[in-house]
């Protein structure tokens, strides 16, 4: 990572007074202690078989057993709810300050720490859902309710009938889903924003992509989108991502192997010295 060739980019980047992204995967929240669907504390139990939790976050078995895909929810939920966000999240906030509507903030993740650490919910756009809600089901209506409020559950806590009552829609009566994009779903406006982040996407002057591996369609789709027009590109992720082969390549493309907090922390300091000197 070429940092002094950075520092002019960056300089440049906000003097365009286009959208300066930063595009967020689950590695931000590991230091908070969120484990990843795909690491080893992804995986979940029903009866004497094991799933991967790219196996449980699915229409398909919550279709098939609504209530242990609701168990695998609210044991993550607890999980989400006593994590608190780490220096990265924090920076992150700064950096919505000193950079103003000029900031975007593109997250993967679910687990409420970016709101937390006080990042504005307008400039915040969570492509794959908030665990602070559910919907229904059965799609009703498109209402999102505040998600079940329920005791503290671990990997063996089980769910009892008036808890399970928590998980009726108040309309129709069928069960409610927590509000997150499943892994055979599809991205659309209504929920996920999509169009919108396509936009911000077409309309940034750099973009950072942090602490995600490639495993998940919205980071390739915006390298696409912004590689296309050229902007500068910088993916900030402990080890090679599946973007390293073309930001190697890519002439506006910048790689570091740091932590999210490390690099964001120079991040930081460089946007300081950039807004205090002019
Ligand atoms: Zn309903």
């Amino acid at each position: 990572m070429n940092w002094k060739k950075f520092e002019k980019e960056l300089e440049k980047a906000i003097l365009s007074g286009k959208y300066i992204t930063f595009l967020v995967g689950a590695g931000l929240s590991v230091e908070s202690g969120i484990p990843t669907f795909r690491g080893k504390e992804g995986y979940w139990k029903i009866g004497s078989e094991n799933y991967k939790g790219p196996e449980i976050g699915t229409f398909r078995m919550f279709n098939l057993n609504a209530i242990e895909v609701w168990k695998w929810f609210l044991f993550r939920k607890t999980i989400c709810r006593k994590a608190e966000p780490n220096r990265g999240h924090l920076i992150l906030k700064e950096i919505e300050d000193l950079l103003g509507n000029q900031f975007a903030l593109v997250s993967q993740n679910v687990d409420s720490l970016h709101k937390k650490a006080g990042n504005s919910t307008k400039r915040t756009y969570l492509v794959h859902g908030d665990l602070d809600y559910a919907r229904c089901g059965d799609e009703c209506s498109d209402t999102l309710y505040s998600f079940p409020k329920m005791e503290d559950k671990t990997r063996e806590s089980t769910i009892s009938l008036d808890e399970e009552k928590l998980l009726e829609c108040p309309k129709c009566g069928e069960y409610l889903r927590p509000h997150v994009l499943w892994f055979d779903e599809t991205y659309n406006e209504k929920y996920y924003k999509f169009h919108t982040v396509t936009e911000i996407a077409d309309n940034s002057s750099m973009l950072f992509v942090i602490g995600t591996s490639g495993s998940t369609f919205i980071p390739g789709h915006f390298i696409n989108r912004v590689s296309y027009f050229n902007q500068p590109i910088i993916d900030i992720n402990i080890s090679e991502s599946e973007y390293s082969y073309f930001l190697n390549d890519y002439p506006n493309g910048y790689e570091t192997r740091e932590t999210s907090t490390e690099a964001l922390e120079k991040v930081l300091s460089i946007i300081k010295k950039i807004k205090y000197e002019n």
